[in-house]
């Protein structure tokens, strides 16, 4: 059995006028549209047209959203973890049916390749493989005979309502990598997914309604900032779990904790590459390629530096040149595919575009000019960019250009070029290509990021490990994914227990 996600409910009338897709709330297990008020266009970036736009919830909503997930929660809880895992075998099942009507789906709202959005999809789905195992994760501890006749044991509980406010590029994957375990763990939860990408999350949503979670367990909301502080500052929220920009991932965790509740905050990266001179060129072609332009780039794990050692240079950067003027970029939502979508929306265009710019009068030397792709029609299209001889201190070489752009920084050895990544303000992900054991275990040891790859390109963890930004990237201390999910959202009740003899002679003896 198949759901019906709402993947081509843009009907057209008979003057050509097109139907925007719904974009409803889900609050209390009834999804209602939700009317008045400025909403925010959703695009399809491939055409630019707008294909639907996400309300904008205001205080009121976000008030009905939490009771209503607060009043689901005592139940909720009181559900053998078991029985709460169960439901997310259902909905593995479903998303598993549902694969490809997803994947076009979340294509034709963010624009990346089909190829991408499979990837995208199949990452959620492997947080909920994850998540139905949780309850072997919550398994407490014990010492027996802590002091004489005493025992002591520590017990996981969950911690209450729980909020998800997440970022436009991965639709899929990110909400996925905060619900399903703050929901195993036995929380309920509101979603506020991007307002630029909201079907996606949507869609999802409807097959966990069909896997049988009880209404008010799982919530969504949308909108932008007034909603977001709705959220933040609402006195039954116990938890927050963000992931977006740097600014706003500080804003959110000064905020959030500032009411005294749990805050992880996943913010933006520039991530770094080095390149070796003994490093492979085909391998680290690929590597440093897929991952500066995979997703045109908005990855918070993106490839955005290549870090060029010594004499690399000359075999590897007219590889990395040819290899990025020969991606073609398009629309990707018909059945003929490009190697490279569109970026999100025309504004975000333009910053990516400005910033090039500024790099080229910094004294950047583009290599790689994908500014004429702007040229193909009315999508958010720009080509692979690469800007040779970028040096700390430029503005492309500071700000996270969230694009398909490649800066490349010559230097002259491992270590000075270890010293010079380390004073990022950022600390998400750094790679090395080498062929060198001493080279890989001394970037390994040295090197300021929490996500490090070995000839292979900046490696997002998978749902078992932690997602595990440092420094600017990440504010909080248990981050997303594995046992310090499961960790953020549960709390630790500690009980200490004595049991007196009741025998005879005893004072405590039943008289
Ligand atoms: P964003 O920060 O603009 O928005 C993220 C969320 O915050 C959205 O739901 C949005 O509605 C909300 N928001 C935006 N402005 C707000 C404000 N002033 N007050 C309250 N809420 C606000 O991010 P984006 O453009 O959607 O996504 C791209 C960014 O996300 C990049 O910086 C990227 O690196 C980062 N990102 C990080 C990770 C990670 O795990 N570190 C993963 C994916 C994306």
């Amino acid at each position: 059995m198949s759901a019906t996600l709402p993947t081509e409910n843009i009907t057209r009338g008979t003057n050509g006028s097109r139907k925007l897709t719904p974009c409803p709330v889900f609050i209390g297990g009834e999804w209602q549209e939700i009317d008045g008020g400025a909403g925010f266009p959703v695009h399809n970036p491939s055409t630019g047209e707008v294909i639907a736009e996400a309300p904008a919830c205001n205080a009121e909503h976000v008030n009905a959203v939490v009771e209503a997930a607060a009043a689901a929660y005592p139940a909720w809880w009181e559900t053998p973890p078991v029985e709460r895992a169960r439901v997310f075998f259902r909905f593995k099942m479903l998303l598993e049916e549902n694969f490809e009507e997803l994947v076009r789906l979340n294509t034709r709202e963010h624009g990346k390749t089909l190829v991408e959005s499979r990837g995208d999809v199949r990452r959620g789905i492997e947080m909920v493989e994850f998540a139905c195992g949780i309850p072997s994760l919550l398994t407490g501890e014990t010492i027996e005979n802590i002091a004489r006749g005493i025992d002591c044991e520590a017990i996981r509980q969950p911690l209450g309502v729980c909020v998800g406010i997440t970022p436009f590029n991965f639709p899929a994957m990110v909400p996925l990598w905060m619900y399903p375990v703050a929901l195993v763990c036995g929380n309920t939860f509101v979603l506020k997914p991007s307002e630029k990408v909201p079907l996606t999350a949507i869609a999802i949503a409807r097959l966990l309604e069909q896997a049988g979670i009880p209404k008010g367990v799982f919530n969504i909301v949308h909108g932008g900032r007034e909603c977001v502080d709705a959220l933040l500052t609402h006195p039954k929220v116990r938890a927050i779990s963000f992931v977006g920009s740097t600014p706003i991932a500080k804003y959110i965790y000064e905020t959030g904790t500032r009411g005294n509740k749990r805050v992880q905050a996943n913010g933006g990266a520039k991530n770094f590459v080095f390149l070796m001179p003994d490093a492979d060129v085909e391998n680290s072609t690929r590597g440093v390629v897929e991952g500066a332009f995979g997703c045109a780039g908005e990855r918070c794990m993106a490839s955005s530096t290549a870090v060029v050692i010594g004499s690399a240079a000359k075999e590897v950067l007219p590889s990395l040149v040819e290899a990025a003027r020969a991606i073609k970029v398009g629309p990707t939502d018909r059945d003929e595919q490009p190697n490279m979508g569109p970026v999100i929306t025309r504004q975000h265009r333009d910053r990516v575009m400005e910033l090039i710019g500024a790099g080229e009068k910094e004294g950047a030397k583009v290599l790689a000019d994908g500014r004429g792709a702007v040229k193909n029609g009315n999508g958010f299209f720009l080509g692979a960019t690469i800007l040779d001889e970028v040096r700390t201190g430029m503005t492309v070489a500071s700000e996270e250009i969230f694009g398909p752009v490649l800066n490349v920084m010559r230097m002259d050895d491992l270590d000075s070029a270890i010293e010079m990544v380390n004073r990022s303000p950022f600390g998400n992900g750094a790679s090395i290509f080498t062929r060198s054991g001493k080279a890989a275990r001394e970037f390994k040891h040295r090197i300021k990021a929490g996500m490090v790859g070995i000839n292979i390109g900046v490696p997002a963890s998978m749902a078992w490990f932690p997602f595990n930004g440092w420094d600017d990237s990440f504010f909080g201390d248990l981050h997303m994914q594995g046992r310090e999910g499961v960790q953020f959202f549960t709390q630790l009740k500690v009980t200490t227990s004595r049991w007196f003899s009741y025998g005879e002679g005893s004072i405590w003896a039943d008289k």
